[in-house]
């Protein structure tokens, strides 16, 4: 039996019926109703345990069939950025249900000036549901969207004179922000939050928030275009670590498979025990809040195999990251289809790289204990070491993924 993580002790009838809703819509997309063959109804979290998981691509069979339609208001659709996979559909009524998270999560207070530096356009959710929030929290905010390089100095001063106290972006472009101004010795002391979805939380950036905006904590929303915002976190819970919102109903499975039931009569998208590829932990929370949290263990899917040696992605690139010089790395890996398999590693400089960073990351990579490294030493082809000033990110989204795969 998988662990739930409820804010009742059992299933409400509200909840009850909510989820005899979500059974009834999934029956009735054709290619899915067999898989609830047998399932009368549910009447306790024994009977939720007993359904089947519904992953992504069943999810976009059932909106393709369902095209589901808000009660009253606009019904919004936006698309993820497909940086792990393919573009998923989510909708979401006016509103984007946000005012459930401001209820729970008071990272904006009225006294606030925040910027929202999440890229807007393109169906991408991040930027438009941040701004949902904000309508709730009487705060004053300025859309900023997706910054370019070039446009970095002169927006970093005009929140210095605005006396910004918020930012928020997906913490890739957050990295490449702060990276920057500490590199240039800018300072923002009037910067005391910082909101983060879409990404973990990068270690790097806490190191470089100490040194341009001391008095900056980190605020995370967790969530997908498809389940919406699921957990929210404060500086004083571990960054990989979240709460549930109270109408979002996870379950951790033996396996440290995460599935989602939403829970709130008006949601649109039909999550029932909905799958997004996340493994984590049901632990208790640094922080001291009494009500379980789960502790995100990453993607399952973040182990790959290299010339027959496995290799686990995140930590492959934040322990290149955390090289002196490096503001950031991401591995490229080409599979030509005639087999030759090479590992790119991709660097991001910072203001301290010295001539011989891309040297020194090489012999770091090949003296490491970690997997491939005993391929490397006997095929020094198959590690390329590629200094460049700009990595490769999703263009909607700004998200930059720790692994590019061309030929895939
Ligand atoms: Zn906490």
């Amino acid at each position: 039996m998988p662990e739930f993580l409820l804010s009742t002790p059992e299933l409400t009838e509200a909840h009850l019926a909510r989820v005899r809703g979500l059974l009834a819509s999934l029956k009735s997309v054709p290619a899915l109703a067999g898989r609830y063959e047998g399932i009368e109804s549910i009447d306790s979290l024994d009977d939720l345990a007993k359904l089947p998981v519904l992953l992504k691509d069943d999810l976009q069979v059932a909106l393709a069939h369902l095209s589901p339609r808000a009660g009253q208001g606009a019904t919004w659709v936006f698309q993820s950025g497909g940086s792990t996979g393919r573009p998923q559909i989510g909708y979401a009524p006016t509103g984007l249900y946000m005012r459930e998270v401001h209820d729970n999560w008071k990272a904006l207070t009225p006294d606030d000036v925040f910027v929202n530096g999440w890229s807007a356009g393109k169906m991408w959710g991040a930027h438009f549901l941040v701004n949902a929030y904000v309508e709730h929290t009487g705060c004053v905010a300025m859309n900023l969207g997706a910054m370019n390089k070039d446009e970095y100095d002169p927006w970093l001063e005009f929140f210095a004179t605005r006396k910004v106290t918020a930012f928020g972006g997906t913490p890739s472009v957050l990295r490449l922000v702060f990276g920057h101004a500490r590199d240039a010795g800018i300072k923002l002391p009037d910067l005391r939050k910082v909101l983060w979805l879409g990404e973990g939380w990068d270690p790097q950036l806490t190191e470089d928030l100490a040194a341009v905006a001391p008095n900056a904590r980190r605020w995370g929303m967790f969530g997908s275009t498809e389940t919406w915002v699921v957990a929210t976190n404060t500086p004083e819970c571990a960054a990989d670590t979240w709460h549930p919102l109270p109408t979002k109903l996870w379950s951790v499975g033996e396996d440290e498979m995460i599935d989602f039931t939403t829970l709130n009569p008006d949601g649109l998208n039909p999550i029932l025990r909905y799958r997004t590829g996340d493994a984590g932990r049901v632990v208790s929370c640094p922080c001291g809040d009494p009500r379980r949290a789960v502790r995100i263990l990453g993607r399952r899917d973040g182990l790959i195999k290299f010339r027959g040696h496995l290799l686990n992605v995140a930590e492959f690139v934040a322990d290149v990251g955390a090289r002196p010089g490096v503001a950031r790395a991401q591995l490229v890996l080409k599979e030509p289809a005639d087999g030759g398999s090479v590992l790119e590693v991709l660097l991001l400089p910072s203001g301290e790289a010295g001539p011989r960073l891309a040297a020194e990351v090489r012999e770091h990579i090949v003296g490491s204990a970690f997997g491939p490294s005993i391929v490397f030493q006997r095929n020094p082809h198959s590690l390329e070491v590629t200094i460049t000033d700009t990595l490769i990110g999703n263009t909607r989204t700004g998200k930059i993924p720790d692994l590019v795969r061309p030929d895939a």
